[in-house]
């Protein structure tokens, strides 16, 4: 194994350099990681824009503890690991071995609070220990805790899930951004009560077709939405919405707000979509949003993980039309496996290769950050072997 290791390392806002680390000796019940791919998220934008503040007004509040290592979509290939971690590390219960292909939950969570106990499939934990990618300084511990780097530091309490055969690295890191699209199951959960939640043959108006705008797209599609509305402000990403099963794509920049009102009641007997789902990641777009709903409808909000601040909103218009807003930070840690196997099974019927615009090699990892907000971009991901 190397001895030495280099990462791509935000050393505050808008400023990404490489550096060199020891390759931390192993410690029980851990495992070392060569990095294989590594996506580029919305949060990790955000950081780099300076927008640092998470889990804002809980418990688990944090302002980004600078330097840290960004990256948390992330596949890689298992270099180091003892028994204790092979035995305890995998959340499906597999027996973990040098060279098994993996991915991870970010959230490494305490497992003893009142969340952990009751609501265990999601992170939702009062003490959460950290994120990889995003809440522990590369200064501290065993310094490797982010995916724009050679090689990944796995502690003890982890979630590793191994990687089935077949499924290429490119969707493997995109595995996590799915998983936040189970938005849609729990929206789903609903649907016991009549007309409430995500039904079979359901409207799903999507705001905002990045990676996780087309990955909810995705799961509608596979999870039997009826039309699809997709918005964004750039027409390339809308083709790819279309192409991903988006029936109606409007681009917000070349509409109104009126005119995208007016166009989604039209395609729905003019009752508005029976859902909602906020994936700009920007507050503005929320009031707009509701107003798509149907009565009774359902909103999501998985998008404004980071604090961007408030926005006004008219709270009559949110009693006058029943309407349920569901808020989702993180996602449910026990659906990577299930979304492995659907993103494997359905490999051919969405066009993947498209979703997956641009590799960057690690040295150019602030360039990948920088056209990863750029709207002739989609998911761009850090292969830190590459040349
Ligand atoms: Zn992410
Ligand atoms: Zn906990």
């Amino acid at each position: 194994m190397d001895t030495k290791v280099s990462a791509a390392v935000l050393a505050r806002p808008g400023h990404v350099e490489i550096r060199e680390f020891d390759m931390p000796p192993l410690g029980k019940g851990a495992a070392i990681c060569r990095v294989l791919m590594a996506g580029v998220c919305g949060t990790d934008k955000h950081s780099y824009r300076g927008e640092t503040v998470q889990y804002k007004g809980t418990e688990n509040e944090i302002d980004l503890p600078f330097p840290i290592i960004q990256g948390h979509e992330i596949v890689m290939e298992i270099v180091a690991i003892d028994e204790e971690g092979a035995r305890n590390l995998s959340y499906d219960g597999d027996y973990l071995k040098v060279g098994d292909r993996v991915t991870i939950c970010p959230d490494v969570v305490c497992g003893k609070c009142w969340y952990c106990k009751n609501i265990p499939s999601y992170p939702w934990c009062e003490h959460l220990q950290f994120s990889y990618g995003n809440m522990r300084s590369c200064n501290d511990g065993n310094h490797l805790y982010g995916g724009f780097s050679q090689y990944l530091y796995i502690e003890p309490g982890t979630r590793v899930y191994k990687v089935p055969d077949g499924l290429p690295n490119s969707m493997a890191c995109f595995t996590e951004v799915m998983c936040v699209a189970y938005t849609l199951e729990k929206a789903r959960e609903f649907s016991g009560f009549s007309l409430e939640g995500f039904n079979f043959g359901d409207t799903v108006a999507v705001q905002g077709s990045g990676p996780l705008g087309i990955a909810h797209i995705a799961m509608a599609r596979m999870m039997g939405a009826g039309k699809i509305i997709a918005t964004d402000i750039s027409d390339y990403k809308l083709e790819i919405a279309k192409a991903f099963g988006a029936d109606v794509v409007m681009n917000s920049e070349k509409t109104t707000p009126e005119e995208r009102i007016a166009r989604i009641k039209a395609e729905t007997h003019g009752r508005g979509a029976d859902i909602v789902v906020e994936c700009v990641g920007r507050p503005e777009v929320f009031p707009e949003g509701l107003k798509y709903l149907r009565k009774a409808g359902m909103y999501l909000e998985p998008g404004n993980f980071v604090d961007c601040g408030g926005v006004d909103v008219n709270v009559h218009e949110i009693c006058a039309n029943n309407l349920r807003i569901i808020g989702m930070t993180n996602h449910t840690h026990n659906c990577y496996h299930t979304v492995m196997e659907m993103m494997l099974r359905e490999k051919d019927r969405f066009p993947w290769d498209k979703l997956f615009s641009h590799v960057f090699p690690l040295a150019e990892a602030e360039k990948a950050i920088q056209t990863s907000m750029t709207k002739e971009s989609m998911k761009v991901l850090i292969d830190p072997w590459k040349q």
